[in-house]
């Protein structure tokens, strides 16, 4: 489980909705002072336009304060926008001036729409752009020098890159900023952060399609006598030592974490309690065979565990996490080195 698409789009969620807000408070006061001067310009159509527009944004800044889908409200706003731009710039009535307003595609595509979308979209409405300059002013002595249309394109390609370039290394520094921050920086398991992401990921997913899923939780034995008598380099280097056995035993589907401690978490998706006891004792068995290696002298390492099923004894990661260290309570009672399930777990997800 290495990837962080879902935790990355709420990520730019607030910033992608602060944009748009600001984009569409600056298009309601735009469209205004526009509607007038093309009024007393007596270029109707285009005023007009502006006045929907100025009106538009409004009612999409009322709608997107609350909404669930910012991603379908930007296209929404932008698209109409940006055609309308396009509209302004086939008029008549405009000066080339108004051509100015097509650097501020590619910055406002690349900001509400990452850099994919952004520069699909700014490519669509840029080209489009060039070709209404092109028949608007190809018989202008003028406008057709060399020297001008080389600057506006070098320009025009240069905001392009430049606000596609940011947004790419805007968008790799998150995810390496989202990574650390659910990351153990000891074990590099993943941390609490993400077992509680994860969790509510495949919690809808197991009510969607009714399929089970455990936490197992696991403790190593007497992990204290291993820092009392090796040092604590050596304890260190034993929870290194047992991340890289749960990395290396379980399917890419299972979640290792590290709680904190000398406590890990294994999150089991599409698995029956009576299935991770299984896998928990392949595991178990795995650490013990493998004692870490500290200048030479071998760790011995044992763990105990209990396995919680989601819907049977509990709906949420607390209450799963809590009745599976009853069991591993029991566990430690019992003798240490062995894994017990919380009750009996039937075989499916009741949700
Ligand atoms: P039990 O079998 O009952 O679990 O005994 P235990 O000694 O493992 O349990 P206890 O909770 O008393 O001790 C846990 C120890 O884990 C105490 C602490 O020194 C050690 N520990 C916790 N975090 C770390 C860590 O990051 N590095 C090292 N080296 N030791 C740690
Ligand atoms: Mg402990
Ligand atoms: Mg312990």
């Amino acid at each position: 489980m290495e990837d962080y698409p879902e935790s990355q789009k709420h990520l730019a969620r607030p910033y992608r909705k602060a944009v748009l807000k600001a984009l569409l408070g600056l298009t309601f006061v735009g469209g205004l002072l526009f509607f007038t001067l093309n009024i007393n310009k007596q270029n109707y159509p285009l005023a007009f336009a502006e006045l929907v527009m100025a009106m538009y944004a409004m009612a999409v800044y009322r709608a997107v304060r609350n909404t669930q889908h910012l991603e379908r409200w930007i296209l929404a706003y932008t698209l109409p926008f940006f055609t309308t731009m396009m509209f302004s710039l086939v008029s008549p009535h405009a000066t080339a001036s108004v051509f100015a307003w097509v650097l501020s595609i590619p910055i406002l595509a690349h900001l509400l729409m990452g850099r994919r979308l952004g520069l699909i979209i700014s490519a669509f409405y840029m080209a489009c752009a060039a070709l209404i300059f092109y028949f608007k002013y190809r018989h202008s002595a003028e406008m057709m020098q060399p020297l001008p249309i080389a600057n506006i394109s070098v320009m025009s390609l240069t905001v392009l890159a430049f606000s596609h370039i940011y947004e790419i290394t805007r968008e790799q520094s998150e995810t390496r900023l989202l990574k650390i921050a659910q990351t153990d920086s000891l074990t590099g398991l993943a941390n609490r952060v993400r077992l509680n992401a994860v969790f509510e990921q495949e919690r809808a997913r197991c009510l969607r399609h009714g399929t089970p899923m455990s936490v197992l939780l696991l403790d190593l034995d007497h992990f204290k006598q291993v820092n009392d008598r090796f040092g604590h380099e050596a304890g260190d280097l034993a929870l290194k030592q047992v991340s890289k056995i749960l990395r290396q035993t379980l399917r890419a589907t299972d979640l290792p974490t590290r709680l904190g401690g000398e406590e890990f978490v294994v999150l089991l998706t599409d698995t029956a309690a009576d299935k991770a006891l299984q896998v928990a004792d392949k595991l178990r068995l795995a650490i013990e065979a493998s004692p870490a290696l500290y200048q030479d002298q071998p760790i011995l390492l044992t763990v105990s565990g209990g396995i919680a099923q989601f819907g049977t004894d509990g709906h949420d990661l607390r209450s799963l996490i809590s009745r599976a260290d009853q069991s591993l309570y029991q566990a430690k009672d019992d003798g240490r080195n062995r894994i017990l399930v919380a009750g009996t777990a039937p075989a499916h997800c009741p949700g």
